[in-house]
Order: structure tokens, then C-alpha cells, then sequence
């Protein structure tokens, strides 16, 4: 067993509905995390003078007193295999689609290269604070094969899947329907829930399947009920238009899935920019997951994230990164474009609800566990959770810490104000918020200290 001691924080609900969006998380300011290194599993959280006593024979590791630790973010979509092809112009979706990613993704075919790629973009969610991510591959089963077997060696808790596409793609990238089900069939049996590895069928979006082929998708998932479906859904007015032109007996996007039996709580959908109503009630009763990728949505002009609906229907949402249609791995960066989008969705300007620092964070810790349905193994410090963690600078440049340090002087007074109002823990933790919205707004890669896997680090920033 071994001790992190730090500032530790996690969620143990969504901050939104809370009058103080304080109380949604436990804060230790002087914390301690056990880990049990030989499971890879949380022993215990709290207090570092409570825990001290409780463990006098403990291995403590003080390196990252000072510094935050929370649960390791959970990047609900992107694709690996775009990894060399992050932020390439485009004027439109289909058209860097044809120009750029499918001949990116006819290297896949190549398990040598397949596997140079994963090594690069798992090494790159690390540096970033990554720990869990549910990731589109190619249609080729090397480059499931190769994204499981290095995410094995890490230990990392992975879900992923092969590409299905049989229509409106190079020919070069088209499998068919019973090579679909076969190849998923033989990768589910190969890796789904072995180690830390879990299996998604994954047809690309609506336009790129035949119903022959969903079909065959949807035995599978009848099949596997425990496997995930993962695919873009109402992603842009183009998209749609496209899908509702190829199945025009289907009203909305998300028709189209559930006619081949592929929606339900294991489905997770990224995007839903463009969803109308009956598809966001659908999404909410059926707990499906959805990913909100604001920076992606940017970069396609593709359509403004329903933030306030979806959250108020209580639809299980976390955050996509959507790499490599955006510009960074980061999911502090992400937060920044979902900050952004929540302000401007808002047209009554007098009532407007900015994203706090809790919500963002919950959103890409617990929330995302939520979406994937991984809520009881995942993003909280629970006694028997997977030690996935990240640790955090407060600051990591001059403005940051100039920022940080003006902060901590005025605590000092408001904390004596709210203390007449509040208890000690309170008035920590709405300075907290300060803190976090500095990390959530201004963070970026150099944020991340270092990253630890079940227990184990897996990347420590050098300077
Ligand atoms: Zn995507």
C-alpha cells in the first residue's frame, strides 16, 4: 500500500442541481490517497492527519504535496488513427472526410503501423491527463488488435472497436455486412472484458451503413448485450440531411439505430448538436451515453450543444475531445470551447447560467464515468474504485500563478467573512471554485504533473 499525499478532490454527484455546488464534491486540503499497488485499487481517501493515524506504518509519498489530485478524465469520443491528422482544414465535414481521413485510415491495414500509432496516442492522453477513453478505430480489425494490446500493457481501461461502414466510403474502406458481424464477432470473443479492455460495435454514422448492415450490427448487440454501440448521431444539418435522404421512413437520426436494435443504456452517441426533442427524450429514458465535443463543434461550424436541456433531462453526458477533428488532446482545453458554448447558447443574457468549475470538472471525471456507464468502478476515490488519478498544477506560468497568488491573498479576507456565515470546510471550498475555474479556463497540457494507471504512474512531467 502506498499514500499520495496532495489536495485531493473528487465528485460524489452532479454539482448542477445543488444549491452550493460545493457539497457535490469531497475536498481535502492536506489529503491522502491509498493505494493498494498490488490491485491496482483505492483503499481509502480522507484527511491526511486522520489517515496517518489510522495507517502508522504506511509508504507515504509527499512528492505531490501542494499539487491537486482528482480522478483521471474520461475523454467520452475521439478517433486514434486521426492522431497524425489533428486539426486539418477543411470547408466542410464530408470533405475532409475524403480528403484527409479515409486515406489516413487506409494505413490501418498495417498492424505495425496500427501499433506505432497507439503507442503515440495513448502516450499522448497520459501527458494530458487522460486515463480512460471510448475511441473509434478503423475498419480494420488490426487496429482494434493494436489499440487493445498496447492499452493492455499499460493497464489501461480502454473501449474500443472496429469501424463498420459499407456505403458512401472509398471502396478501399468498405467492409459489408457479414464481414461486419464476423470480424466484431471475433473481436468481442478476443478482448471484450479481458483485463481492462472493453468492446464497442461501432458503424460510423447513419450515412455510412446500409440497414442491411445495422442490421447485422444489431444481432451482434443482441447477442453481446454488454458491449457498447458508439457512433456520431444528429452531428451536423449536413449529416442529417444526408441520413434522412438515405432512410427517408426513418424521422430522426436516432430512428435509424433503434430499427436495428442498437439503442439502448450501452449506446453512447457523440455529438447531438442537431437533436430534436423527441431525440433527447429518447436519449434521457434510455440513459444512453452521450459525448458533448464543443471543440469539434467549433471547427465545423456543426451546431451548439443543448448544455442546460440535456443536463435538465438528465441525459448521461461526459466530454469528447472528438481528435483528430479538433485541435488538442486536452480535455481542460475542451472544457474551455464548453464554457464558451454554454455562455453563448444562452439568448436570455439577464438569466444566463454559466458552466461552473464543479460542473465542468464533474463533467469530465464522474459525469463521463456516468456516460459509459463505469460509475462503480471509476471517477470517484471509494474504497475498491480503480486508482486512475491525475495530478495537478494549480499554475504552470507567470500569469497563472500571478492570478493564483492574488486569490490566495484575498482568501484570506473573504474567508474571515464567510466564516461568520459558513463552516471552515465551506469557505475552503468556495475558494476552491476560484482555483478550479482558473485550472478549467486557462490549463492546458502543462497542467498535468503527472498521470497514474491502476495505481501504477504512467507519466510524470519532467520541468
Ligand atoms: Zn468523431
Amino acid at each position: 500500500m502506498i499514500g499520495f499525499r496532495a489536495s485531493i478532490i473528487y465528485f460524489k454527484e452532479d454539482p448542477y442541481f445543488l444549491e452550493v455546488q460545493e457539497d457535490s464534491i469531497y475536498y481535502y486540503q492536506d489529503g491522502m490517497l491509498i493505494v493498494d499497488k498490488e490491485s491496482g485499487l483505492v483503499v481509502q481517501c480522507g484527511q491526511y492527519n486522520e489517515l496517518v493515524e489510522e495507517y502508522p506504518d504506511i509508504d507515504i509519498d509527499e512528492q505531490f504535496k501542494g499539487q491537486l489530485i482528482m480522478p483521471g478524465f474520461i475523454d467520452c469520443h475521439t478517433h486514434y488513427p486521426q492522431t497524425e491528422m489533428i486539426c486539418t482544414f477543411s470547408t466542410d465535414l464530408f470533405s475532409w472526410l475524403n480528403t484527409y481521413t479515409f486515406p489516413t485510415e487506409d494505413q490501418f491495414k498495417d498492424l505495425s503501423y496500427a501499433r506505432k500509432i497507439s503507442q503515440f496516442y495513448l502516450n499522448q492522453l497520459l501527458k494530458n491527463g487522460t486515463t480512460t477513453a471510448l475511441v473509434m478505430a478503423t475498419i480494420h480489425p488490426e487496429s482494434v488488435q493494436a489499440l487493445f494490446e498496447e492499452a493492455t500493457k499499460l493497464n489501461m481501461r480502454i473501449i474500443t472497436g472496429k469501424t463498420l461502414m459499407d456505403r458512401n466510403a472509398p471502396e478501399f474502406l468498405c467492409d459489408t455486412p457479414e464481414s461486419a458481424y464476423s470480424d466484431s464477432l471475433n473481436l468481442i470473443e478476443k478482448y471484450h472484458n479481458k483485463g481492462r479492455c472493453l468492446y464497442s460495435i461501432t458503424p460510423r454514422f447513419s450515412p455510412t451503413s446500409t440497414r442491411e448492415q445495422l442490421q447485422a450490427a444489431g444481432k451482434l448487440k443482441l447477442r453481446y448485450p454488454d458491449v457498447y454501440m458508439h457512433t456520431h448521431l444528429s452531428e451536423s444539418i449536413e449529416q442529417v440531411e444526408f441520413a434522412q435522404s438515405l432512410y427517408p421512413e426513418n424521422q430522426s437520426d436516432i430512428q435509424i439505430f433503434e430499427q436495428s436494435n442498437l439503442v439502448d443504456k450501452k449506446s453512447v452517441f457523440a455529438h447531438c448538436v442537431m437533436c430534436p426533442k423527441s431525440e433527447s427524450d429518447q436519449l434521457s429514458r434510455l440513459q444512453c451515453g452521450v459525448a458533448f465535443c464543443p471543440t469539434s463543434n467549433f471547427c465545423y461550424g456543426a451546431g451548439i450543444f443543448p448544455y442546460h436541456e440535456f443536463v435538465q433531462k438528465n441525459v448521461n453526458f461526459g466530454i469528447g475531445s472528438d481528435v483528430g477533428g479538433t485541435t488538442d488532446f486536452s480535455l481542460l482545453k475542451t472544457l474551455q470551447d464548453a464554457y464558451k458554448v454554454v455562455m453563448i447558447s444562452q439568448k436570455d443574457t439577464k438569466n444566463r447560467k454559466p458552466m461552473s468549475s464543479f460542473e465542468g470538472f464533474y463533467r469530465a471525471t464522474l459525469g463521463g464515468c456516468k456516460a459509459l456507464h463505469l460509475e462503480d468502478k471509476l471517477g470517484k476515490f471509494e474504497p475498491g474504485y480503480e486508482a486512475d488519478f491525475v495530478v495537478l498544477d494549480w499554475f504552470t506560468n507567470d500569469i497563472q500563478k500571478l492570478r493564483h497568488e492574488t486569490i490566495e491573498k484575498r482568501s484570506g479576507k473573504a474567508q474571515r467573512h464567510l466564516n461568520s456565515c459558513k463552516s471552515d470546510s465551506q469557505s475552503d471550498k468556495f475558494m476552491l471554485a476560484q482555483r478550479l475555474f482558473g485550472i478549467m479556463m486557462m490549463g492546458d497540457q502543462h497542467s498535468i504533473k503527472a498521470t497514474y494507471i491502476s495505481g501504477k504512474q504512467c507519466y510524470l512531467r519532467k520541468n
